[in-house]
């Protein structure tokens, strides 16, 4: 099974895929994840990546298709988070998919409002080292800046500050919205509200993805 979650930043996809991914068995391909892993060992990828993610712009088409090309073809079944952003990807993607026989069995876009958007990813912090993600206005660490799971350093990412927040909607509605109306246009996009609890966005998500079936 292949799904394609797509989603402004700040919609919950990461939290939602991972979740997705372990009660599913389906590969976790999140590229923000490889990004960020790649900025912490500081290869040149990282480095590369790194100078655009932190203003909150996309890291270029043909570093990310070229980091994940190799794992889309999974057979086990992918679950996409973070990819594809932009139309050049998701034409990438369909031509990758075609090649292998493997088609997309389902796009899901989880929608929530600007005010929500903006009030969630303004109060988002994550750890360091486990990557636990904090609310801080509904879930800060029990100790300011402290980890409650592994004593690790919780931040707010330098692509949550304001500054980035605001640039991150404006290329969200100029390059990702647009790989929206692609898939609209073949008619197999299932919508999502992605506001209310985690849970229930789970059980919508869910039971969006169950009439697909769970075979490969
Ligand atoms: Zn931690």
């Amino acid at each position: 099974m292949r799904i394609v979650l797509l989603g402004p930043p700040g919609a919950g996809k990461g939290t939602q895929a991972r979740r997705l991914a372990d009660s599913t068995g389906m590969k976790h391909l999140s590229t923000g994840d490889m990004l960020r892993a790649e900025v912490a060992a500081g290869t040149e990828l990282g480095l590369l990546a790194k100078s655009f993610m932190d203003k909150g712009d996309y890291v270029p088409d043909s570093n990310i298709i070229a980091m994940i090309q190799q794992l889309i073809a999974d057979p086990a079944g992918v679950l996409l988070d973070g990819f594809p952003r932009t139309v050049v990807q998701a034409k990438a993607l369909d031509d990758s998919l075609e090649a292998a026989g493997l088609p997309i069995d389902k796009v899901i876009n989880m929608s929530v409002s600007n005010d929500e958007l903006v009030r969630r990813l303004s109060s988002r912090a994550i750890c360091t080292e486990c990557q636990t993600p904090y609310n801080l206005v509904s879930d800060a660490p029990s100790t300011e800046g402290i980890c409650d799971k592994c004593g690790g350093d919780v931040i707010v990412r330098n692509d949550d500050r304001p500054q980035a927040i605001m640039n991150r909607m404006k290329v969200f509605n100029e390059l990702t919205v647009p790989v929206l109306s692609y898939y609209k246009s073949r008619g197999d996009v299932a919508e999502i509200i992605a506001t209310g609890s985690p849970d229930s966005v789970f059980e919508a998500l869910t039971q969006a993805i169950g009439s697909v079936g769970h075979s490969n």
